[in-house]
């Protein structure tokens, strides 16, 4: 299948709710995952304009054999694209036949609607809502660069640098072509909403990764001490695990697992991209992991960021707005893995450290999960009382679950996310370790003596709630 069949396949998904445009892209058989993936995006963003051309351009009407979401893709990309691409022969022909009067029309809409540019007709088409006003988060990948050089860059390419911003009024204030480093996260510059860099040499060169600020969160708050030993339970596609490696300055060791082989492949890519060599990757099932595996036994920390509903999405939330809650059934099935997945994670000999985390907005996949660990783990673990101005916690669901954190296009500018940072309880011993690392995010404590609790090697084996 050609590009514009696969990206109208693609639209035709999403709009019958088969799947979000990431799922259905990577369901395709289309090989260039990154090129579809963009096509659609762009088709969709501007869907509404679109829409309103073909309508008034009467081309459905004359051209009854071409399929609605075929038609806005070629619109799209003869309109406001890069122009055609190579395939779509036919269709091209028949679209060239329409170009004078379609692109009258998209003349003819920009005058109504007073603007002079596609992306002003974007902007004057619609009110956008607060997924649509998440800054673009870039995190410096310090594998490759530094912030100082980044910054540089940007500004010798013409971009406003504002310095480090004091609150989240800076970044809602953002706009044209500026930036500004994040208040609270070193390496994260932030840029408008929409700033495309998928482009940008920096990108391509691995020196930057796009990754919104929630998911810098669990690498941030994980703050494994270079040299350690960490697990990345579900990690593709790897961003993450990307993260992890720039903290442990690529020392120490990384084991990667995913179930999803295609996911992997992408994973490979971009840990090549970004420099990282202290990771092992594993198509394996997490929970098929042996804690008493000898290579694990050092495995002082881990990052559990499993399959959810991806409730709290931003691109979910801009390609279905209004978009119901997961199934009661489905929810159901994800809680029970994210609940197994967890309590397994807790049941690693050396584990001083976990933050679980999901882009979900539902407690089953929050706090009940969290709740419900603490409880199996009966005393062994506790909920780390992290970023204490953080504005949106977690819901008050059970005594502690403040330490959660929640995130939010309304109340932190970033994707709906959840993260609870989980540490070991030390149990007082004359024989304790002085602490690995200064606690800024707070590091495990002294490092457990091995016998110390009988139960430590299995913390779900206790009685449930
Ligand atoms: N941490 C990743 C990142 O930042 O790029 C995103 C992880 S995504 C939310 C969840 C991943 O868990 C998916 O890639 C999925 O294939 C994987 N997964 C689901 N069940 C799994 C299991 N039992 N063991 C390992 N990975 C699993």
């Amino acid at each position: 299948m050609g590009l514009y069949a696969a990206a109208a396949a693609v639209l035709a998904g999403v709009e019958s709710r088969q799947g979000s445009i990431k799922g259905l892209v990577y369901a395709s058989s289309f090989q260039n995952v990154k090129q579809l993936y963009a096509l659609v995006c762009e088709t969709q963003r501007y869907s509404a304009v679109l829409d309103a051309v073909i309508a008034s351009a009467g081309l459905l009407r004359a051209e009854k054999q071409l399929r609605p979401h075929l038609a806005k893709v070629l619109v799209y990309e003869l309109l406001l694209g890069k122009g055609f691409r190579g395939g779509g022969g036919r269709w091209r022909a028949l679209l060239r036949r329409h170009q004078a009067r379609l692109r009258a029309e998209l003349a003819r809409l920009k005058v109504r609607r007073g603007v002079s540019s596609n992306e002003e007709l974007l902007e004057a088409g619609a009110q956008p809502g607060p997924a649509a006003q998440v800054p673009r988060f870039v995190r410096v990948n310090t594998l490759k660069t530094c912030t100082e050089d980044a910054v540089d860059y940007f500004k010798r390419q013409g971009f406003s640098y504002q310095g480090r911003a004091s609150s989240l009024e800076d970044l809602r204030a953002l706009q044209g072509k500026s930036f500004l480093l994040d208040p609270l996260l070193p390496e994260l510059l932030v840029f408008p909403a929409h700033t495309d860099l998928h482009e940008h040499p920096l990108y391509r060169a691995g020196h930057l990764i796009l990754q919104d600020k929630a998911s810098c969160l669990p690498a941030t708050l994980l703050a494994p001490r270079p040299g350690a030993h960490v697990i990345d339970a579900c990690a593709a596609p790897g961003n993450k695990t990307s993260h992890l490696a720039a903290l442990l300055k690529n020392r120490g060791k990384i084991f990667a697992f995913d179930l999803d082989a295609k996911r992997l492949a992408s994973m490979a890519t971009l840990l090549a991209r970004a420099g990282v060599s202290c990771c092992e990757l594993a198509e394996k099932d997490f929970l098929a992991v042996s804690p008493s595996d000898e290579r694990y036994r050092q495995v002082e920390y881990i990052l559990l960021d499993p399959s959810c509903s991806g409730s709290g999405m931003v691109t979910r939330q801009l390609e279905e707005p209004g978009a119901g809650a997961p199934s009661p059934e489905r929810l159901r099935a994800l809680a029970g893995f994210q609940q197994r997945a967890l309590c397994h994670a807790l049941t690693f000999p050396a584990l001083q450290r976990l933050v679980y985390s999901t882009c979900s907005l539902c407690q089953e996949e929050n706090e009940d999960v969290v709740q419900a660990a603490l409880q199996q783990s009966s005393g062994a673990f506790r909920l780390a009382p992290v970023l204490p101005a953080w504005p949106h916690r977690g819901l008050s669901t059970f005594p502690g679950a403040e330490h959660c954190l929640r995130a939010s296009p309304e109340t932190t500018l970033t994707g709906g996310f959840f993260v609870a940072v989980f540490e070991r309880v030390q149990v007082p011993s004359s024989a304790s370790q002085p602490p690995a690392q200064a606690p800024e995010p707070p590091s495990p404590g002294p490092k457990r003596k091995k016998r110390r609790r009988k139960a430590a090697g299995d913390p779900c084996a206790a009685p449930g709630p």
